[in-house]
């Protein structure tokens, strides 16, 4: 599903029959309802072929196979930063990473003003940015729950702890509606009001 060397997922599409993508060409994540134990996330991203298709990616994929982890043998605790048991060797560098005060992912949540650590189960909507290879990205902050939208480079989103420095960051706190925050995080993308913020993590 997920190949650490390429850092790509691998879905169906009906042209190819089967293609692979980064991360950065998801467009939109959503936890299915009642799927826990592992949860699973409907995705629907951007293929080669032009066209947008569904796929499914559980939880461990999208957040603990890029850090070369195994949902099932690990626990990654994001307040103590703590990942135990340790599985493989990405594993043990992500670990010491992570144990260095690195995260792999962080975006800059506007509504507290800080920059936060992150997974990618937190991304709700990603979309290419007009100007560069840039790529904006809708995230719900873990701690305060609400919608921060962040301009970033695509490694940021697709390669574990290659964050940017500095990222543009929306002034604009986003509806929880999830129809609504299509149509204003595409009009906010567009009216490239984004504001730099250091992403630093204490
Ligand atoms: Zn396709
Ligand atoms: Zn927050």
């Amino acid at each position: 599903m997920y190949d650490a060397l390429t850092t790509s997922y691998t879905f169906a599409c009906p042209v190819h029959g089967e293609t692979r993508v980064h991360l950065s060409r998801f467009r939109r994540l959503q936890q299915l309802p009642g799927a826990e134990h592992p949860a699973v996330y409907r995705v629907e991203f951007a293929c080669g072929c032009g066209a947008e298709h569904p796929g499914l990616v559980t939880h461990g994929d999208l957040d603990l196979a890029p850090l070369g982890l195994q949902a099932e043998t690990t626990f990654l605790n994001l307040m103590t930063s703590r990942i135990e048991p340790l599985a493989g060797e990405l594993g043990n560098l992500a670990a010491t990473r992570i144990g260095a005060g690195e995260w792999p992912w962080t975006f800059f949540c506007w509504p507290e003003d800080r920059p936060r650590p992150v997974f990618p189960s937190a991304f709700t909507l990603l979309a290419p940015a007009e100007r560069g290879d840039r790529v904006g990205v809708a995230v719900r902050c873990p701690v305060c729950g609400k919608v921060s939208v962040n301009l970033v480079s695509r490694a940021h989103v697709d390669v574990p702890f290659a964050n940017d420095d500095e990222v543009g960051v929306v002034e604009h706190v986003f509806v929880d509606d999830a129809a609504a925050a299509i149509d204003e995080f595409r009009a906010e993308l567009h009216s490239a009001a984004f504001d730099a913020r250091r992403l630093a993590l204490e």
